[in-house]
């Protein structure tokens, strides 16, 4: 895949992060996405843009605002809380949510002679997002492949790992201090170590403090 050219589905938050340093990696040429859908806290486009600036990789924004018009969800509404009732999925889902980013990127991806997409989807921490899983993101690859003629090959290098796994292929990749200090994962808009109180901080400050004390056991 080395003389081969990506494009990574960014959001400045640490999955996408990490996604972006793997393809640097893995990729002679890689280009990032950004889908803007009204998400309560525009930084998260300002994080992506200087990120891709910061690391010489080449930024588009594609406006999703319709996604918004159609599905009014916890992201995008202040009025909706960010909950998660038993047995139902987050107020966070958007339906169609992943669909139509892996689908625009395709388009995106395919104008620009790049053949492979690289997405940070993950099963392990699953909040039950069906466009999330595996099976669906393969199903989505046939489709995209036949619908474009084009042999697309999606990516998930997180598909199968949990947070603290995901810091560890962060430091694998040498970009641990630098995602840990400049990716956005705070659903109050908190750069870095976050606020600390929201679910996504949560999720980020439990799998890192695992990894550091794994790694410290050596
Ligand atoms: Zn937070």
């Amino acid at each position: 895949m080395k003389n081969e050219k990506a494009i990574v589905v960014f959001s400045g938050g640490q999955d996408s992060t990490t996604c972006l340093f793997w393809a640097l990696k893995h990729f002679k040429e890689v280009e990032t996405v950004t889908f803007q859908y009204g998400q309560r806290h525009s930084q998260e486009i300002e994080v992506a843009k200087s990120i891709a600036a910061e690391l010489g990789v080449k930024h588009t924004v594609l406006d999703m605002s319709l996604l918004n018009q159609l599905a009014p969800n916890a992201l995008t509404r202040d009025d909706i809380d960010i909950e998660q009732k038993e047995g139902e999925l987050p107020t966070t889902f958007v339906d169609g949510r992943n669909l139509l980013f892996l689908s625009f990127a395709a388009v995106l991806a395919k104008n620009s002679d790049a053949r492979h997409i690289v997405t940070g989807v993950c099963e392990t921490d699953f909040s039950g997002y069906p466009d999330c899983r595996d099976v669906f993101v393969k199903s989505l690859n046939v489709t995209l492949n036949l619908s474009m003629d084009y042999e697309f090959v999606i990516h998930t290098p997180l598909m199968w790992i949990d947070k603290t796994e995901t810091w560890a292929l962060a430091d694998e990749l040498g970009a641990l201090d630098y995602i840990r200090e400049k990716t956005l994962t705070c659903y109050n808009g908190v750069i870095a170590d976050g606020c600390g109180e929201c679910p996504a901080c949560r999720l980020r400050k439990r799998g890192l403090d695992q990894y550091l004390a794994t790694k410290e056991r050596g």
